[in-house]
């Protein structure tokens, strides 16, 4: 496919400072879980998105001293030449793909934990960070001038590891941000009270940076122009404050928010359209001629070249787009623009990323997986045994998944079967709960490709039993069925059915029953009863919120919907319940069912009783594994089994699950995944021993 010259904008190259970028796709820094603790799979991370045609790509935050540690959390580190030789890989692995590399070296002051290294966190001054519920150390002029100092050495190593470019990074109210910050900074000495005053540590660290490894490397300056209400500097003094630094720098990396506000720079599809930063970001351009990078989870090439032709930024930034599909520049630069694997915006990254401590993604099964187990994202083996047929039963996020991955590696015939009128098994309903529509590209996306793959061939309409799969003579079975959720209430605080739940009742629902099969709860006041605080308790809720019911969300976790904190949702979306007049009960659980109430208990022992005309079960799912069973028993060979079919999981899990099935149906025993490498550094995969 030819490419569109109206993009050719996008792959112009930009200078900053003493370094060119070869276009303007730039990889914002991220997390990954990775930091100096596992160099092989920060580089192999990296390295994919450099040859995805990215121009730069940087690393998470990197902290400079040993008093912003950052543990629980993992961030890289430049401490010392240990660090220095773990992020050479990176800068390697980076730069045999034609890109630069980046390093955003930082200091967290505040709300650094320090749990490894116990040294007070230094902040401007003593105010309980309201990210940790950390009360810091207020920095003496000394500790003002050692960090400076630790950061510059920080550059130099940085410098010496290769990185072209160098952060003084001072965003997601950070030291340097703190110390901007009226909220943070309450001094009354030279770094207090005025902006010139509260702007003078960053710019004395800009400086210095500048001085030491300014004609080597681009100095690269990150910050949040607003703090959109958070605790920080507004677009005035944001402004100012890049007035005021901009001799010094070469590059604006610039966003909004701050740590506790992380939600409104990294916003979740649910509340954030795409591009909804520029009406602050879009203003930099008033205060410098300096190239700028921003973000906003732009993935169409129209929507990019749009951006650069209006002058407001010289580059595109993304961290999630690029996570979802690292070779968004090369199928641009192709025209292959349906290829584009788009980031549906569920931030389940940052989940897996931050606190899970290991990169994943809900769209890209290979994110975080380039180095541990070598899967590459576009990049697929031919299967030793791929004069095989295979038939799949159930095309939900992992049989189409799996089908995708068979058809790239060539096998003879792949045919992706399901019950019903359509594919996509549970992502056909769940993009229609409130706020989740971007959701669908998980489907879309998967569509679009399997109908370009030849050798698979989708069918729906068909329910397959046991007579049915052997009757389909395939060579190899995968069985991707799904799950459904629970009608008897059956759940994890109970570890039992709750008396009286029974979705064959009128006033007993499961998500299915409603999203399906048109089941409308009677009367007018429901409960939902949530055991999994993900998005389905919260999703039912607003839902029949939306129908007119009056709703009560019940859940047993300590906060409604707590798993969507991790996804930097949690907050806005408790308000919006709220807002929307949806009652909330944490910590409870329903012990009895009935017609028109339910009786509950609290985390306490205390016990309640609710009035109510209708139930919505939201518990636990259970997996549809009859068939597989069944095929199983009767010692049929080549059967496997794939994502909630086998254990109900996220939609990221389901779809990982069908691709490492794809990835190792010709391994020597498909049902048992192969083992991956595992970073132990200090052992074998010691970067020490490998480098310089
Ligand atoms: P996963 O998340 O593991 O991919 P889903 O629940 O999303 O699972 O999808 C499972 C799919 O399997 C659904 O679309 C369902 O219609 C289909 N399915 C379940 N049982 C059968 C069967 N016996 N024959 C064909 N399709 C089936
Ligand atoms: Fe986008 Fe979700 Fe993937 Fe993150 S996990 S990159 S938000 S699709």
């Amino acid at each position: 496919m030819a490419a569109d010259p109206r993009f050719d904008i996008l792959f112009e190259p930009v200078q900053i400072g003493p370094k060119t970028l070869r276009n303007r796709f730039y990889q914002v820094p991220h997390c990954t879980g990775f930091g100096v603790e596992k160099p092989w799979s920060q580089a192999a991370h990296r390295a994919v998105k450099a040859e995805g045609g990215w121009a730069a790509v940087c690393t998470e935050y990197c902290t400079v001293s040993s008093d912003a540690d950052e543990t629980p959390y993992i961030s890289a580190r430049m401490w010392d030449d240990h660090d220095l030789r773990h992020l050479a890989v990176l800068t390697e692995a980076v730069h045999a793909h034609g890109a630069l590399a980046g390093i955003e070296l930082s200091h967290s002051g505040a709300h650094g934990e320090n749990c490894e290294t116990r040294l007070p966190p230094p902040a401007p001054s003593q105010i309980a960070s309201d990210f940790s519920n950390i009360t810091p150390k207020r920095m003496e002029k000394l500790d003002i001038d050692r960090i400076v100092s630790d950061w510059v050495q920080a550059a130099i190593r940085s410098r010496d590891a290769g990185f072209d470019i160098v952060y003084v990074y001072g965003g997601h109210s950070y030291l340097l941000g703190q110390m901007l910050s009226p909220f943070y900074n309450q001094r009354t000495d030279e770094y207090g009270g005025s902006l010139e005053n509260r702007a003078r540590m960053w710019i004395e660290t800009l400086a210095a940076v500048r001085e030491a490894v300014g004609s080597d490397c681009a100095i690269a300056c990150r910050m949040a122009v607003s703090a959109a209400g958070g605790p920080g500097v507004e677009l005035d003094e944001g402004l100012e404050f890049v007035r005021m630094a901009d001799h010094l720098v070469d590059l604006w990396d610039v966003h909004i928010g701050s740590i506790l506000e992380w939600s409104k720079d990294s916003g979740a599809s649910r509340f954030f359209a795409e591009g909804w930063q520029l009406e602050w970001t879009g203003h930099v351009r008033e205060a410098t001629a300096k190239p700028i990078v921003g973000v906003g989870r732009l993935t169409t090439p129209e929507r990019m070249a749009e951006i650069i032709e209006s002058g407001v930024w010289d580059l595109i930034g993304a961290a999630r787009p690029n996570i979802a599909d690292p070779f968004i520049p090369e199928k641009i630069r192709e025209g292959r623009y349906a290829d584009i694997r788009a980031c549906i915006g569920c931030n389940m990254c940052v989940s897996k990323g931050d606190v899970r401590r290991h990169i994943g993604c809900t769209q890209n099964a290979t994110a975080g997986e380039e180095h541990r187990r070598g899967w590459h994202p576009e990049r697929f083996d031919r299967a030793a045994n791929a004069d095989r047929d295979v038939l799949i039963v159930g095309a939900g996020p992992a049989g189409m998944e799996c089908a995708i991955v068979l058809g790239r590696r060539g096998m003879r015939r792949v045919r992706l079967v399901d019950a019903a009128d359509e594919p996509g098994g549970l992502t056909r309903w769940v993009p229609r709960l409130p706020g989740l529509a971007e959701w669908d590209r998980l489907r879309t996306w998967r569509l679009g490709q399997l109908a370009q793959l030849p050798n698979v061939e989708i069918e729906t309409g068909v329910r397959m039993d046991a007579a049915a799969v052997r009757a389909a003579g395939a060579d190899l079975v995968v069985i991707a069925t799904g799950a459904a959720w629970a009608g008897d209430g059956r759940n994890g605080v109970t570890r039992g059915a709750i008396p009286g739940a029974d979705a064959s009742l009128a006033h007993v629902l499961t998500p299915e029953q409603i999203m399906l099969d048109g089941k409308r709860p009677p009367g007018s006041r429901a409960i939902v009863l949530d055991c999994e605080g993900y998005f389905m308790g919260a999703g039912m809720a607003e839902l029949l919120r939306g129908q007119g019911h009056e709703v009560e969300l019940v859940t047993s976790c300590e906060k409604v919907a707590q798993l969507c904190d991790e996804t930097l949702e949690g907050p806005i979306l408790r308000r919006h319940l709220h807002d929307l007049g949806i009652g909330m009960r944490a910590e409870a659980w329903l012990t009895r069912i009935g017609a028109g109430g339910a009786d509950g208990e609290t985390e306490l022992g205390d016990t309640f009783a609710v009035e109510a005309d209708a139930f919505v079960l939201v518990t636990q799912r259970v997996s549809d594994e009859a068939l597989y069973l069944e095929l199983a028993a009767a010692g049929m060979d080549g059967v496997y089994r794939i994502g909630d079919c086998v254990a109900p999981r996220l939609i990221a899990d389901a779809i990982w699950d069908g691709h490492r099935l794809g990835r190792e149906i010709d391994s020597p025993d498909p049902a048992r995944p192969l083992p991956h490498l595992r970073e132990r550094p200090g052992l074998d995969a010691d970067p020490l021993t490998a480098v310089r």
